[in-house]
């Protein structure tokens, strides 16, 4: 287990110890009080070495739990972490780049980026032996949930909006989770786990709300270090609709400069739908490392994982990626879609519409110039397509009908 210093507000500064809050800074509420959490990262820095990791021989997250504030003794069974990295040299050379690499984040129990945080915040509410756990989300966060609590033995209470894909309230049906389908707003059901969670002494999973999900987050850029030998990309996109998987991400790329592991941080994007921008609204208008938090928007694109209005973890979305040099970048559905097809098509990744707007936003930030030709990056690919059949379906051609004859194929063939 790491070195763990206490929790600090984001907004105020001010230190609790670790364990001694929950979710938030008491001082400055919820969204502007999100908590990070330090470590001793001098001490750390004396300890570790390019190999400490290695060494645990662990095939999950759990290999970096010098890094974690939970030890992997807490951890439940299923696997998070781990997911492979591909390298697309044939790719990289169209886009013009130097190395293109794809972590398929969508490969993990639930099929989402989703289970890093929930593994940690899962082992945490273990060690502190709550009794049930709860959550809002867009879908993923919570079906990553449900999945970890079956595991894990506890009561498990989901808000999701009613209008989440059918595959998304399958997986939390069959993990056995009560289900609260909201008829409202992703932002509204959030709200009303936040209430209900107090109410009942629930322990609440919700991004933006629980700091242990951000440090299970973080081990995705843990991962895409050590995968690499230690070399760093030049750029990182994500997709962000809350902001704490973002806000994870940077968080692993500069906490390996604190412990003296690397000495280069990428520059990390984030990718929003032009129809849900709100944490890129924030970032054009963060100036001087004064934290603005964003009004509330409307929010509509199809990338349903990434329809936030109300991002509950903005502060910290805005702030670490300033923190990295990177910025915000915006793409609109059709951009989404085309994208999500050509991932599939060139890489063989099938990811859900969220899961593919990094590959989107790296065309628009090729275009801009802002990622420049040679450049070296990486792409989180945060959930799976069959998350979300549907979606994956708009745009594309019905498959030919044809009756059981080796003619009709050969007709099929011609005509092409
Ligand atoms: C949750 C999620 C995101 C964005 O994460 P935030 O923490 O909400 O910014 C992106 N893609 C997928 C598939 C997700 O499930
Ligand atoms: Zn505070």
């Amino acid at each position: 287990m790491g070195e763990l210093l206490g929790l600090r507000c984001l907004t105020c500064g001010r230190d609790y110890d670790a364990w001694s809050v929950d979710y938030f800074c008491p001082h400055c509420g919820p969204v502007a009080g999100a908590l990070t959490v330090e470590y001793e990262y001098r001490v750390l820095a004396r300890r570790l070495g390019p190999a400490s990791f290695a060494d645990t021989r662990r095939n999950s997250l759990w290999r970096y739990d010098s890094l974690l504030p939970v030890s992997g003794e807490y951890a439940v069974p299923l696997r998070a972490g781990g997911t492979p990295i591909y390298d697309c040299p044939t790719l990289a050379k169209e886009l013009g780049l130097g190395r293109l690499w794809v972590k398929d984040e969508s490969q993990h129990p639930t099929a989402s980026c989703k289970d890093r945080g929930t593994a940690v915040a899962v082992a945490a509410a273990r060690m502190l032996e709550r009794e049930a756990v709860c959550c809002a989300s867009t879908g993923n966060a919570a079906t990553s949930l449900a999945g970890f609590a079956a595991a894990a033995g506890f009561p498990c209470f989901i808000f999701v909006p009613k209008n989440a894909p059918r595959a998304k309230i399958a997986q939390l049906l069959a993990f056995g989770a009560t289900v609260f389908a909201v008829d409202g707003t992703y932002d509204q059901a959030s709200s009303l786990a936040l209430r209900a969670a107090e109410k009942f002494g629930w322990y609440n999973r919700s991004d933006g709300l629980n700091p242990m999900v951000v440090e299970g987050n973080k081990t995705a850029a843990l991962e895409v270090w050590e995968e690499l030998h230690g070399e760093v990309p030049d750029f990182a996109l994500v997709a962000v609709g809350d902001g704490s998987v973002i806000g994870g991400i940077c968080k692993g790329f500069l906490e390996l400069g604190k412990v003296g592991l690397s000495g280069k941080v990428p520059k990390v994007y984030g990718v929003q739908a032009q129809g849900a921008a709100a944490v890129a609204h924030a970032f054009a208008r963060f100036q001087d490392g004064r934290p603005i938090l964003p009004a509330e928007e409307r929010a509509e694109t199809l990338a349903d994982s990434i329809r936030v209005g109300k991002p509950m973890d903005a502060l910290r979305a805005v702030r670490a990626v300033a923190e990295t040099g990177g910025g915000y970048v915006t793409v609109s559905d059709e951009e989404i879609v085309a994208g999500a097809q050509e991932l599939a098509r060139r890489v063989g990744v099938f990811a859900e519409p969220s899961g593919a707007a990094p590959f989107a936003g790296l065309l628009r930030l090729l275009r801009e110039g802002t990622v420049p030709e040679g450049a070296r990056v990486v792409l989180f690919i945060t959930g799976s397509g069959l998350k979300d059949p549907e979606g994956a379906l708009r745009g594309l051609p019905e498959p030919t009908v044809i009756p059981p004859q080796l003619e009709a194929v050969d007709e099929v063939l011609g005509e092409r």
